[in-house]
């Protein structure tokens, strides 16, 4: 019998938080849900628990095989040689590189793109340039968007953008907390009732979701969010459409 983590995958919703603070690599995001990876390699001493947003991970008693160190650092190094060179410092796994398809296309859809009218109306689109005053906000179906999004996805301006007013940033390389007081002026003085949220699959940028459902939730209004999660080869991961009270 040991304490171990116990993940309860109903409150998870895959941002990764809790993989990134674990030091013995012990969780990994498999299909949306945090998972333990082996019983070895939690030392259960919880660094995980109190990074969850969801309070999704506790601790339990269980009959457990015991906590491997040798294993834990054997695979860690592995992991080390293998991407080192394809991770930035931090070891972000949102930030491992990796090579896409070619970007070629055949000379008619480069065609077909430059037909293409932009969807765009509205300027500037960085959400920490956008005055909160921007008349163009009254009553907008907003889409805000991760920086990347506009790069993966091959039809943004057709399939994300058209109809709605633009607000990009990224939930890890800006400063959220001004972005959330931010967007809650905005969703209040401009009476603002729908919000696209589109983001990468990649954790990190799941903070763009989070952020978004606490300015609307200190709103205080009542306002439709659609969540879409973008693949990194653009693809639609999934499309969900909450109704936050
Ligand atoms: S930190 Fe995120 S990924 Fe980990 S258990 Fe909590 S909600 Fe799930
Ligand atoms: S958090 Fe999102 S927008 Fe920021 S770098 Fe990562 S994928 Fe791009």
């Amino acid at each position: 019998m040991r304490k171990i983590i116990k993940i309860d995958e109903s409150r998870c919703d895959g941002c990764g938080i809790c993989a990134e603070a674990c030091h013995e690599g012990a969780i990994i995001v498999e299909d949306g849900k945090a998972k333990l990876v082996s019983e070895t390699y939690c030392d259960g001493l919880g660094d995980c628990i109190g990074e969850c947003p969801q309070g999704a991970i506790s601790f339990e008693m269980r009959e457990a095989a015991a906590y491997d160190e040798a294993a834990v650092k054997a695979r860690t190094s592995a992991e080390k040689a293998s991407s080192s060179e394809d991770k930035l410092p931090c070891g972000c796994p949102g930030s491992m590189a990796k090579e896409l398809k070619s970007a070629k296309s055949d000379p008619q859809r480069q065609k077909e793109a430059a037909m293409q009218e932009s969807e765009l109306t509205n300027w500037p689109v960085q959400l920490k340039l956008v005055p909160v005053q921007a008349p163009y906000l009254a009553g907008a179906h907003l889409l805000i968007a991760a920086d990347c999004t506009a790069f993966a996805c091959p039809n943004f301006h057709r399939d994300l953008l058209a109809d709605k007013v633009c607000l990009v940033g990224c939930p890890k390389l800006d400063e959220v907390e001004p972005y959330i007081d931010k967007l809650v002026q905005i969703i209040k003085l401009h009476g603002i009732e729908e919000i696209d949220v589109a983001y990468m699959e990649v954790p990190c940028c799941g903070g763009l979701v989070r952020l978004v459902e606490e300015a609307v939730a200190k709103s205080g209004t009542s306002v439709t969010l659609k969540l879409v999660k973008l693949a990194l080869n653009g693809k639609f991961l999934e499309v969900r459409q909450i109704f936050p009270s």
